[in-house]
This record gives C-alpha cells, sequence and structure tokens, in this order.
C-alpha cells in the first residue's frame, strides 16, 4: 500500500467492491474465505459472517477439489491470472438462475478469474475469485446452436414431405458409394414415381396431389428401416437408398413398398381415393463406375415398370431387367 494511501480510499474500494454485480470471494492459501461480497451473499443465501474463515471446499461441496485447486496453484505458482469459461465447465458455484425470460437456464453460468494477490513481501498470500454471470451470453449461444441445429436440419429436408431433399440425398448416395468401393458391402436403391398423377391434379386438384405425395412419404419412411436413405427425388418421384442390402432384399422392399401404397386410401369429399407406384430396382455392382450409374438403372428398371402397365417393380439384373410382379387386383384410378 503506497505510504499516502488516505483510508477514505480503502473505504471506497470496499464499498465498490461490496455493491458491484459480480461476485468476489478472497481465499488464503488453505482455501479459507477472508472476503465474500454482497454477490456472493445474495446468490448462496449465506452471508459473510457465516462463511468467513470456513473452507470452500466443506461449504461448496460441488466444487471439484482436485480440478480446482490444481489450477489455483498453477496460477499462483506463475503469479498469472487463470480463468475458467462456462464453455468447459457451466460453473464453479452452483447458484439458482433467475432467468425471467427463458426458463432455459436453470443454474447460473459462470465464467471464473482467478487472481493471485501478493503481500507486501511479494509472496502470493492470497487468491481472488471473480465470478462473471453470463447466463444471458450462455443461453443465447445455446438457443442460437439449437435454432442453426433446426436450420440446417431443415435444409436437408424437403418442405412438403419431410424426406430427404434431391441434393442432400445424391450426396448420402455419393457417400455410400465411397463406401462401397472400399468395403464393398452391398447397396442398394429403389425409384419409384406416381402412376398417373398428372390425372390426380387436374381431376382432384393441386392440393389433393400434395396430400397423396405426402402419405406416400409417410408409408416410405414407415416402411424403410432407420439406417436408410428416403428421399423425393423430383415432384412425384422418389427414392430409397438401401445400405447393406442385397438386390433381392430391395425387389422384396419394393413390393412391400409397392403394396402399402396400394392399400392407402386418401379421402375427397367423403370418396376415398386409391393410388398406385411403379417402382424400378438396382444395386450397385462391379462394372458400376460412378453413383449416376446406379440412378440410370433404377431408373430403367421403373421406365420398364411403366412400360409393362404400371403398379409393378421392376429389378435391373445386369445386363437384363425383369419385371418381378404382375399387376394385383386394385390396380389405382
Ligand atoms: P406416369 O404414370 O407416367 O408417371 O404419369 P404421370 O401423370 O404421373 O407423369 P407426369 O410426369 O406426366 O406427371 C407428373 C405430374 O406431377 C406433373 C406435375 O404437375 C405433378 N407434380 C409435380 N410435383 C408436384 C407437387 O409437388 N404437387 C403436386 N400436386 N403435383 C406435382
Ligand atoms: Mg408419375
Ligand atoms: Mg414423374
Amino acid at each position: 500500500m503506497p505510504a499516502q494511501f488516505d483510508i477514505n480510499e480503502l473505504h471506497w474500494l470496499l464499498d465498490i467492491v461490496q455493491s458491484i454485480d459480480v461476485g468476489v470471494v478472497v481465499l488464503d492459501r488453505q482455501y479459507r474465505i477472508e472476503v465474500w461480497n454482497s454477490f456472493m451473499e445474495n446468490h448462496s443465501g449465506m452471508g459473510a459472517e457465516t462463511v468467513l474463515h470456513q473452507s470452500l471446499f466443506d461449504l461448496f461441496s460441488e466444487i471439484e477439489r482436485d480440478w480446482f485447486t490444481r489450477k489455483v496453484e498453477t496460477a499462483v505458482m506463475l503469479g498469472t491470472r487463470a480463468f475458467t469459461i462456462w464453455e468447459q465447465r457451466p460453473n464453479l458455484f452452483r447458484f439458482k438462475s433467475y432467468q425471467p425470460i427463458t426458463g432455459l437456464a436453470d443454474e447460473m453460468y459462470q465464467n471464473v478469474t482467478i487472481l493471485p494477490l501478493r503481500s507486501p513481501t511479494s509472496e502470493v498470500d492470497h487468491v481472488c475469485l471473480i465470478i462473471y454471470d453470463v447466463t444471458n451470453v450462455a443461453v443465447n449461444k445455446r438457443q442460437l446452436e439449437s435454432a442453426n441445429n433446426q436450420l440446417q436440419e431443415l435444409a436437408l429436408r424437403d418442405g412438403l414431405t419431410g424426406l430427404l431433399n434431391r441434393r442432400h440425398w445424391e450426396q448420402c448416395l455419393e457417400h455410400e458409394f465411397a463406401r462401397h468401393l472400399r468395403y464393398k458391402s452391398p447397396v442398394s436403391l429403389v425409384m419409384f414415381d406416381i402412376d398417373h398423377f398428372k390425372a390426380v391434379n387436374d381431376t382432384y386438384g393441386h392440393q389433393l396431389g400434395d396430400e397423396v405425395i405426402r402419405e406416400v412419404a409417410r408409408i416410405t419412411h414407415q416402411l424403410a428401416r432407420e439406417t436408410d436413405f428416403a428421399g423425393r427425388y423430383g415432384g412425384e418421384e422418389f427414392v430409397v437408398l438401401l445400405p447393406d442390402t442385397s438386390l433381392d432384399g430391395a425387389a422384396q422392399f419394393a413390393e412391400r413398398l409397392r403394396q402399402g401404397i396400394e392399400r392407402l386410401q386418401v379421402v375427397h369429399e367423403g370418396a376415398a381415393l386409391a393410388f398406385t407406384v411403379s417402382l424400378g430396382v438396382a444395386c450397385i455392382e462391379p462394372d458400376l463406375k460412378t453413383h449416376t450409374q446406379l440412378i440410370e438403372r433404377a431408373d430403367k428398371a421403373l421406365y420398364r415398370s411403366k412400360e409393362a402397365g404400371r403398379n409393378r417393380s421392376s429389378v435391373h439384373r445386369n445386363p437384363e431387367i425383369e419385371t418381378c410382379n404382375t399387376l394385383s387386383g386394385n390396380a389405382g384410378h
């Protein structure tokens, strides 16, 4: 303390420390509390008279002793400040948070500065902790992160159906193709298109058309596995990429899908409308050079199903295409 230090200044400083809106704690080298300002009193519910000369760890069991002492001892040894930030550890003291608007944070998020204090003999004999309430910042950041995640998820999905959009689905296909080249695991593709969909739109209107597309997407999602990639490829055209699935397995899936869609009904002005799809199935074979060739093969098989009368599935069995079912009784429009 400088010789000309005015005792009044000390009072001012103490007043400031008391009323400042951050936590100020001074610890001796045995981690006993020597200073406890009103911020700490208010948030801990413990007055200075209760905590003074008590061990920090006895009073606040939530503080991880090993971690905290390592941090403090390093700061003391180096004679420099140390920091803990909420991203790494949400708080040092488990104080309740009073966030009236968000209601998202139950506990106060804190940044803490650890400040070694030198005595006149220049030894560090105390440590000051400055505790900042950063709950607002933390909650805003968390909310922003969660909104960003939602946006990112939305950017991958088709707005009408919630299936993967074409761009993202093609990225998944590329990725699976590369995986296949490395691990040789089977990968199959089912591509399908709603039959005579133009007639649905023309007869019943675009809105009902949209409803039909949503219903097809819903059952596709329901029948596909969690690990499959179901996407909307075009207006009324869909794709399901089936990793670790053989051509025969995919052909069975295609038939289940065809029958499932055939059984769907969309109600329009009291009348139940049925509709059908035509499907094409292909799998990655050794002669395939790129992932787009897989789409071409499934598309070819799909076209064959249309040619052969619709409401059926066809399988591209290199180099042939075989149509694997006949029209079932309930043939759509
Ligand atoms: P096919 O059996 O040969 O597939 O006949 P189609 O009538 O289904 O085939 P086409 O490709 O001629 O018609 C597809 C129609 O799908 C044309 C387009 O207006 C309609 N369509 C595309 N996207 C949407 C959409 O998002 N909503 C609605 N309601 N209709 C769509
Ligand atoms: Mg169609
Ligand atoms: Mg089409």
